[in-house]
This record gives C-alpha cells, sequence and structure tokens, in this order.
C-alpha cells in the first residue's frame, strides 16, 4: 500500500486540524504529495510545516470549500505544486449542536453548504484532474452519526452526513466510467483536539461504551483513507468502512459487561 501511494498528489480538505490533518498525515508518510486545505491560514500553514518537518512534501492553500472560487482556487494549486490530482479526500466538515425545536433556516443551510455542498464542489473541481490520473480516488469522511446512530442535538448534522452516503453511490457509477472510485469512511468517537477540549470526563465516559474501550485516533481515520486510495483497493467503490472502535455493535450498555 505505501508504495502505491508515494508521490502521488493528494489533497485533503479541512487538514489545518483534527481528522484531516491525521489523514494528510498518514498520505505524507507514504510518500504523497499531500495540499492542505482549510480557511484558517495560521493553523493551515502551521499544519504543512509539521509534515515538512517530519519529512514530507506537503503545502497549504487557504480556501473555503464551500465556494465555486475556494474549490477552483484548491484543484489549481494541487495542479501547479503537485503536477495534478490523485486522491481527494472530501474530509472538510462542521458539527454544531442543535436541537430540532431551536433549528433555523440558516443553521439548516450553513451545515448543508459546509458538509454537503463543498464535498460536491470539491469532486467536481478536481475532476478533469482526476481523469488524467494514472489511479484516481475519492474519499469522503462520513460518520456513524446520521447513517447508523444518532444524538440529540445533531438531526441536521446527521442528515448530512447520510446524505453524503446517498450521493456516493450514484457518484460511484457515474465516476467508474473515468475508473475514479469514491468511498467513504465513518469514523466514530475521534480524539480530535475539540474532543480533547470537552475534558477526560467526556473522554473516559465515551471510551467506557465503546468495546474497544478507547476512542480513535485521528491517524485510524487517515490509515483507512490511505487503503481506500491505495492500489489494493482498485475495485473498491461506492462503499462505506465503518472505523469506530465497535462503537455501534452494543444493542445496550449492558452488552458491553454482560
Ligand atoms: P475539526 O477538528 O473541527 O476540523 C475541521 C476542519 O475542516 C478544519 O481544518 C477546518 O478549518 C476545516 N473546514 C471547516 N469548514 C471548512 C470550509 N468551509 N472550507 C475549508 N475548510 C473547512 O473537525 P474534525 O472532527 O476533524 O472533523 C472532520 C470531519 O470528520 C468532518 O467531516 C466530521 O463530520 C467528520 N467526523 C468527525 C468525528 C470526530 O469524532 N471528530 C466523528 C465522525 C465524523 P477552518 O475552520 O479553518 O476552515
Amino acid at each position: 500500500m505505501s508504495a502505491s501511494l508515494k508521490n502521488k498528489s493528494v489533497i485533503v480538505t479541512g487538514a489545518s486540524k483534527g481528522i484531516g490533518k491525521g489523514i494528510a498525515r498518514v498520505f505524507a508518510a507514504h510518500g504523497a504529495k499531500v495540499l492542505l486545505v482549510a480557511r484558517t491560514a495560521t493553523e493551515g500553514e502551521a499544519a504543512a510545516a509539521e509534515l515538512r518537518a517530519a519529512g514530507g512534501t506537503a503545502a497549504f492553500c487557504p480556501a473555503d470549500v464551500a465556494t465555486r472560487a475556494g474549490v477552483e482556487l484548491m484543484a489549481a494549486t494541487a495542479v501547479s505544486l503537485h503536477g495534478g490530482i490523485d486522491v481527494l479526500c472530501a474530509n472538510a466538515g462542521a458539527f454544531p449542536a442543535l436541537k430540532l425545536a431551536e433549528m433555523t433556516e440558516e443553521a439548516w443551510d450553513g451545515i448543508f453548504a459546509t458538509n454537503v455542498k463543498s464535498m460536491f464542489l470539491s469532486i467536481q473541481a478536481c475532476l478533469p484532474h482526476l481523469k488524467q490520473s494514472t489511479a484516481p480516488r475519492v474519499v469522503v469522511t462520513s460518520s456513524i452519526t446520521g447513517p447508523i446512530t444518532g444524538f440529540p442535538g445533531w438531526s441536521h448534522y446527521g442528515a448530512t452526513k447520510a446524505a453524503q452516503l446517498g450521493f456516493i453511490r450514484t457518484a460511484a457509477i457515474e465516476l467508474a466510467r473515468d475508473r475514479i472510485t469514491i468511498n467513504a469512511v465513518l469514523p466514530g468517537n475521534i480524539l480530535t483536539e475539540a474532543l480533547v477540549g470537552l475534558g477526560p470526563a467526556y473522554i473516559e465516559a465515551t471510551a467506557a461504551c465503546i468495546p474497544l474501550g478507547k476512542l480513535g485516533s485521528v491517524e485510524d481515520i487517515g490509515h483507512a483513507a490511505a487503503f481506500l486510495a491505495s492500489a489494493e483497493a482498485g475495485y473498491i467503490t461506492g462503499q462505506t468502512l465503518v472505523v469506530d472502535g465497535g462503537q455501534i455493535l452494543p444493542e445496550s450498555p449492558a452488552a458491553l459487561t454482560a
């Protein structure tokens, strides 16, 4: 797998921190040329510098991927810096909590723009360049929340994450004509900076609900994305890969102690 990713041009959206940064780190470790994308330049530049300091090839492009101008800049930057686009990891996303009774149209539209429209726009902007690649891949970061589970405050978020899966099933058929595969990773609870910020009590309580007894690392999601982008995964398309330490399995809390 590592050999097949060497020198590939990889875009990771939402890569200034959290899961996207972990995905970028794993691809860089496999020898890929990685373009990290986010809106906040200070964090994004620092993340790319970290990967370069570890011996990787990485650059940062400041762009809002929920806009046409942003994704066009992103695709053009990858082509000019890294000579094309082989892999797009459409990972950028947000998960503000808001209960259904208080939901506003602005909040609803905003989360769909950040989580779903950004994915569609990113793929469309990269498409002409992916078609030129010998092994073109798209990997989407969805979630267990929405497609499989629910949590109060995240009805709109869950709807976006399920929408991504509806999208990839038809996109897979359309993109197959150009040999492009598209698959989704569904993370469970992953130890990002944001989750660490919620404090040790939250982390401990969440870990207690997970059969493998701990939250996932951002690299756990990176490894899954790297596999789906590898030569070995070339015959997999339109599929989903849950990476959650078994979190979705227990029928009730009793299943973890029985
Ligand atoms: P995070 O730590 O908040 O990072 C989000 C990243 O996306 C940041 O780099 C952010 O940078 C970027 N971003 C947000 N909106 C953007 C936009 N419009 N244009 C460009 N970049 C944008 O979040 P995370 O936890 O890593 O989540 C990443 C993905 O994993 C999301 O799709 C989320 O739904 C999914 N996920 C996360 C978990 C978890 O446990 N953390 C679980 C399941 C699924 P800027 O704000 O500077 O743009």
